[in-house]
């Protein structure tokens, strides 16, 4: 294929399904279709490309994107076109992928359905009448629906994972700091991290190795050297290599067929030559708590930003107004429910008095989920569990039930707190046929086991 072939398909894919599946927000044509037709060129003058050259992708609509509208799926940002690209946008045309257009998302990442979006659900390509997961649904429906080979996603406390599994594709949150949030829209700063959503794991390993690196725009950004990703996802051998089952993530609360599907992926792995030890990671049970603490209070302080004057909607009162009223309105108008609950909750748990109860407690159970990781891998070379409970629900199942949907997020809300990488690839078909996933977990910094993991289970 020329890079213009595939990219022409995807975008006819696009065009007859986005009626159904609606999985992006923006979709940039023209632009990538000029990426793709410089590649040929290039290609046909014998110039060397990078090795995912003239491959399209399509990125969560949370990365800024010079020139193209960039929401983070709230009402705030309808028609705000950013000024610059976010570091990772920079890699990838740089490494010259046609970006096919910017992906649906719960608003700023606040979610696991993708239906807290301004811009209308997502669904689910196995099933039109189930969540995508979220908050980057639209990137894993965009992969499971056939609309792009790879996307951009995410990562907060699941928003690459959870979706990954419930659409039965392949997503990797990276270590933390690995891949550059420059560009970013930040959700909560400490967890949050970009990385690929992909069909298998050597494209994600493909993708990662474009995006990721070192970037001075980033001060959490650290120096790579982290092993070749690609190289790791083709050894498809795991001969000795020791996977954690994780207790505390493998009975309450998963459903019998999840957890079904995990239990014969461990038996493969198993005869593929791993060992499988047993590891408890006791303080896991408080993580989620800890999480719905730390990511509002950081969320509370980056959305303050967002104020009507520099960005996007401005809504004017007809009574005298003064910044404060043009604020309050701008923000009750664009800002959505979910996103006002937590701007509250965060503002709460950080307010004079309540600090030390409740900020303080979750950043010190924020310590004893990074202590449990260091203890198990000292036992093991990767961790392993069910990425999510559930399969994907169907859609305003859980919308009036901010618990059950919080709940969702149980195992990927750890390597979010410890700033350790995880990859979701599917297990097989579960509750009522609909996909369920996988989760390897490593050390930071040990991102090729993930792949050397995945590429073998996947193999
Ligand atoms: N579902 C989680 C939340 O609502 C995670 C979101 C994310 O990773 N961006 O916060």
């Amino acid at each position: 294929f020329s890079a213009r072939e595939l990219t022409d398909a995807h975008l006819a894919r696009i065009e007859s399904v986005e009626p159904k599946l609606n999985a992006f927000v923006t979709v940039t044509g023209d632009d990538a279709r000029a990426t793709a037709d410089a590649v040929d060129e290039a290609r046909a003058k014998g110039e060397s490309l990078a090795p995912l050259a003239g491959v399209p992708v399509a990125v969560k609509d949370v990365v800024v994107t010079k020139g193209t509208q960039t929401t983070a799926g709230s009402k705030i940002l309808e028609g705000w076109i950013p000024p610059y690209d976010a570091t990772l946008v920079e890699n990838l045309k740089e490494a010259r992928l046609p970006i096919l257009g910017k992906t649906n998302m719960d608003e700023f990442a606040m979610g696991s359905s993708t239906e807290t979006s301004a811009y209308g659900n997502t669904h689910n390509p196995w099933d039109l009448d189930r969540i995508p997961g979220g908050s980057g649904g639209g990137s894993s429906a965009a992969i499971a629906g056939f609309e792009a080979p790879l996307a951009i996603g995410t990562d907060t406390g699941g928003s690459i994972r959870q979706p990954a599994a419930v659409t039965g594709t392949v997503g990797v949150k990276p270590t933390y700091g690995s891949v550059s949030r420059y560009g970013l829209i930040a959700m909560a700063s400490s967890l949050d991290q970009a990385g690929p959503c992909t069909r298998t794991v050597e494209d994600a390993a493909l993708l990662h190795e474009v995006i990721g690196g070192y970037d001075p725009k980033d001060s959490t950004s650290i120096k790579g050297g982290f092993g070749n990703f690609v190289e790791a996802a083709r050894t498809k051998d795991i001969k000795g290599m020791r996977i954690g089952v994780i207790e505390e993530l493998e009975g309450e609360g998963f459903d019998p067929l999840v957890k079904q599907r995990f239990e014969e992926a461990l038996a493969l792995l198993e005869n593929a030559g791993a060992e499988i030890v047993r590891v408890s990671c006791p303080n896991f049970k408080y993580a989620l708590g800890a999480y719905y603490l730390i990511m509002p209070s950081e969320a509370s302080s980056n959305l303050a930003k967002f104020d009507g004057m520099r960005f996007g909607l401005r809504v004017v009162p007809e009574d005298h107004p003064t910044a404060e009223k043009v604020m309050a309105a701008t923000r009750g108008q664009g800002f959505g429910a979910e996103v006002k609950r937590r701007i509250l909750l965060g503002t709460y748990a950080l307010s004079s008095g309540y600090y030390d109860a409740y900020y303080g407690s979750a950043q010190k159970v924020r310590t004893l989920v990074q202590r449990d990781f260091a203890a198990a891998f000292e036992k093991c070379d990767v961790l392993a569990s069910p990425t999510a409970p559930t399969v994907a629900f169907r859609l305003g199942e859980n919308t009036d039930n901010p618990l059950k949907m919080y709940l969702n997020d149980i195992a990927t809300i750890p390597a979010n707190l410890a700033g350790v990488p995880g990859l979701s690839l599917p297990s097989g078909l579960a509750e009522d046929s609909m996909p369920a996933g996988f989760q390897f977990l490593a050390p930071a910094m040990g991102d090729d086991r993930l792949y050397r993991a995945g590429g073998a289970l996947e193999a």
